[in-house]
């Protein structure tokens, strides 16, 4: 699954350099998660990493991007893996 940043999100910039895949950048009024890039860390971490440092907590599994873990790492794959 992909994340999403709730609109509560305070602009406090801990998660941006956090994200090892650089899926969070900072949106019209808020900071946004980009599905097409975000793993939910599988690749990197066992955990989303954003989530962790979040402090007031409003990044949630984004309902409208559910993945499974293969797909998941299918994304992580098709970021890093390069074809020969
Ligand atoms: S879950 Fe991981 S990959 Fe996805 S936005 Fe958060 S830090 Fe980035
Ligand atoms: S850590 Fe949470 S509150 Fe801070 S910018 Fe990221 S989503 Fe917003």
């Amino acid at each position: 699954m992909a994340l999403l940043i709730k609109d509560n999100c305070i602009n406090c910039d801990m998660c941006d350099p956090e994200c090892p895949n650089e899926a969070i950048t900072f949106g019209a009024e808020i900071y946004e998660i980009n599905p097409d890039l975000c793993t939910e860390c599988v690749g990197f971490y066992e955990k989303p990493t954003c989530m962790a440092v979040c402090p007031i907590n409003c990044i949630i599994i984004d309902p409208a991007h559910v993945e499974t873990e293969q797909q998941l790492l299918d994304k992580f794959a098709e970021l890093y893996i390069q074809s020969s």
